[in-house]
């Protein structure tokens, strides 16, 4: 259909995924966008230190800083006020956005809370409830969220979805949640952002996978610096990311050495980023932890934020 055919709403999702397929086709070699995402700080100390961290990771220049929202809401006033307080910051801020659990009215709410205070990007998920909660609510998957933000607000978002090249934990197979990924394309999504990841290839083929049956939209990998040994081989295993043996290995060996964790991970982290870099990802986006040493470092071995 040529463009004339289209509705404004359309054209203007027609041409804000041109513009993140360009930003997918960049060369390899060229400044690779940076996201950053954190969680609500839970006091006012936490707030403070948060702070700090954002100013030192600004000069990265992010794309975009998002940040995590607690499904059936245990965050979601904290999740605003620091969103809030990176647009008042002068970057793009963009809440993580769940449906489980809620009702068609709260998410109407909080869309238009988004628009009023200068929201334009949203992380859009189905969220986990927290054991015990109840029920789903009024949505089932993010795809039905993302169908929900369009018919509500047409294109006035920008909406990031969730990508699992490794497979989510509760998905029947990796074709079946391949099809649910084209799902979330589908009902609107601009862009996605993966799971964590420690292995270029499980990225590369999940890329090559979605676009093959027409999920073409820019897949930037999520990114985890490895701060934390024991801590980040808990957290893989929930979600269902695999640590190579090796790395896992490794990391075990160090016991409470921290130092040396910090030196491994950060080579082995970097090597990955350069990886991804070189097959041509779109960007990176990082798993703060709400600290900026390790973040930093890595963006400074990849020559990301220097003189930008
Ligand atoms: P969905 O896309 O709905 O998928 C969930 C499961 O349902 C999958 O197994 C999928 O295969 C299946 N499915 C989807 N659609 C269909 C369909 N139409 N038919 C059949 N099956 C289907 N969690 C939080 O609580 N807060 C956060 O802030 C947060 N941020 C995240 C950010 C990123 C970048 C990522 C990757 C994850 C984040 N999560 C967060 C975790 C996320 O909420 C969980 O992984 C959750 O279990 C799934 O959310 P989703 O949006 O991927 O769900």
């Amino acid at each position: 259909m040529g463009s004339a055919g289209r509705t404004a709403t359309e054209r203007d999702t027609l041409t804000q995924r041109a513009a993140a397929q360009d930003a997918m086709t960049a060369s390899p070699t060229s400044a690779l966008p940076v996201s950053l995402e954190f969680f609500p700080p839970k006091t006012p100390d936490g707030t403070t230190k948060l702070k700090q961290v954002r100013r030192e990771l600004y000069a990265l220049k992010p794309q975009f800083c998002s940040v995590t929202y607690g499904a059936g809401g245990s965050t979601q006033e904290g999740t605003f006020q620091t969103v809030q307080a990176i647009l008042a910051e002068g970057c793009e801020g963009a809440p993580h956005f769940s449906c489980i659990g809620a009702s068609r009215g709260s998410l109407r709410a909080a869309l238009d809370a988004f628009r009023h205070g200068g929201v334009r990007r949203v992380v859009a998920l189905r969220g986990d409830l927290p054991s015990g909660y109840g029920g789903f609510g009024e949505f089932r998957f993010s795809s039905d969220l993302v169908a929900f933000i369009r018919a509500e607000t047409g294109d006035h978002f920008h909406i990031e979805v969730a990508a699992y090249p490794e497979m989510h934990p509760q998905a029947r197979s990796p074709q079946a949640d391949l099809q649910a990924y084209l799902t979330k394309v589908q009902a609107g999504a601009t862009s996605a952002i993966t799971q964590m990841l420690f292995n270029s290839d499980a990225y590369f083929r999940f890329v090559d996978d979605a676009r093959a049956i027409g999920a073409d939209i820019p897949v930037v990998p999520g990114i985890m610096p490895i701060i934390n040994a024991s801590g980040i081989i808990r957290f893989a295993e929930n979600c269902g990311a695999d640590i190579p043996r090796w790395i896992r290995l490794r990391l075990q060996s160090f016991g409470d050495d921290s130092a040396s964790i910090r030196s491994f991970g950060l080579d082995v982290i970097t090597r990955l980023c350069e990886q991804l870099r070189a097959g041509g990802a779109p960007g990176l986006h990082f798993y703060t932890m709400n600290q900026s040493a390790a973040t930093l470092e890595i963006c400074r071995r990849l020559g990301i934020g220097a003189g930008r």
